[in-house]
């Protein structure tokens, strides 16, 4: 278990801005995250996009933000719960909040930031008979560690840049037999991915079906054969794991259930310092609502900062805080002594 000042739950761009916002106060941060990467919906929705309007930068890519975030905020030596989604959040008595994940897994602060935007991104699920029985036992529908299937017979299903990306870097070196199933003709994905895809399954590294859809799955407690339906037969295919990748939904899910004032699905807050009716949790970024409100990413920086400063009080409820600019104390390091 981590205990530290303050939890952020979701990584996506303001989660990880707060992270800086809050380290040059010398608070310490946890984010979790139910994707298996940072930065939200940068990342997983459009990390090649350009953005206009990030101060500073006339065009960077929604990836290279990400990226940047991730660098700017490694002085603070953040901590990192991926792949893993917040369930419950409780008060004890000594005033440390306690977060369980889905996987069991418990963390204490003294303040949560609530930085989930949209919810969580849930995979979009096809509609197949005894799906949830094999979800864990040979179906995925996330990639966490590639290596988990190192040596195995893999199908993965979808026409996206996941789809694809993932069948090409499976079907490199790391999986014994990689099967991609599309049920059109035609995938959405980049076109130089399209094209890999097509040199490999023509060199015989991936076996390719397109205007075809995975069935049915049989197997006794595991996944061992899916029957994939093509234009004019019915394949049975034993297989040690399929990932259907059909993209993924946000659904604000749990935190629902928290006990916070919410209005059409995001949580209300004070926009002196983005505070929730709950003392000790803040709500940033895309997830907050507040007459006047922007979902944009500058917004969310700025309310981070706001926040930030006013959680300070959580942490160090004796502690004098200072303001001073970056510059004025000569860098990160300066902020840390
Ligand atoms: P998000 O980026 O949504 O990240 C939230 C994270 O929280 C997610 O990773 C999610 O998995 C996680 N999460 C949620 N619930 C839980 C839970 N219970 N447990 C664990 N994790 C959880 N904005 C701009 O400013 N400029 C643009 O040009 C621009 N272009 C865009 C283009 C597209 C196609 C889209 C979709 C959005 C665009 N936006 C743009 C909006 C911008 O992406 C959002 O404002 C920004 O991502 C919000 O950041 P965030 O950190 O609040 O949330």
């Amino acid at each position: 278990m981590i205990k530290t000042d303050i939890i952020i739950i979701g990584a996506g761009p303001c989660g990880l801005f707060s992270v800086f916002e809050a380290g040059l106060l010398n608070m310490r941060c946890h984010l979790i995250d139910y994707l298996p990467q940072p930065g939200g919906q940068c990342s997983e929705i459009y990390p090649k996009k350009p953005i206009y309007d990030i101060p500073g930068f006339p065009s960077i890519l929604a990836g290279d933000l990400v990226n940047n975030l991730m660098n700017q905020i490694k002085p603070f030596q953040p901590g990192f719960t991926l792949g893993e989604r917040v369930e419950k959040v409780s008060k004890g008595k000594d005033n440390f909040f306690t977060v369980t994940t889905s996987r069991g897994t418990k963390h204490m602060s003294k303040v949560i930031v609530i930085a989930a935007g949209l919810g969580c991104f849930e995979p979009r699920k096809p509609a197949i008979d005894s799906l949830d029985l094999f979800e864990d036992y040979g179906v995925d529908y996330i990639i966490k560690d590639p290596m988990k299937f190192n040596n195995k017979k893999v199908v993965i299903s979808g026409g996206g840049d996941s789809a694809l990306d993932w069948a090409i870097h499976l079907a490199k070196d790391i999986c014994s037999e990689v099967t991609l199933v599309h049920r059109r003709d035609s995938f959405r994905g980049h076109l130089d991915s399209i094209e890999q895809v097509k040199k490999l399954a023509a060199a015989g590294k991936i076996n390719l079906y397109t205007n075809s859809e995975v069935t049915k799955l049989e197997g006794d407690s595991y996944l061992d054969t899916i029957i994939i339906k093509t234009e004019n037969q019915e394949i049975n295919q034993k297989t040690d794991y399929w990932i259907p990748l059909f993209g993924l939904s946000p659904k604000l899910g749990p935190i629902a259930n928290w006990g916070l004032g919410l209005e059409k699905n995001a949580i209300i807050v004070n926009t002196e310092d983005y505070s929730t009716n709950i003392p000790g949790i803040y709500a940033i970024g895309d997830i907050n609502t507040y007459p006047g409100k922007l979902k944009l990413i500058l917004s969310g920086f700025h309310e981070s900062a706001l926040m930030s400063h006013s959680a300070f009080k959580f942490v160090f409820p004796e502690g004098k805080k200072s303001f001073k600019y970056t510059t004025v104390l000569g860098g990160i390091e300066g902020f840390k002594s």
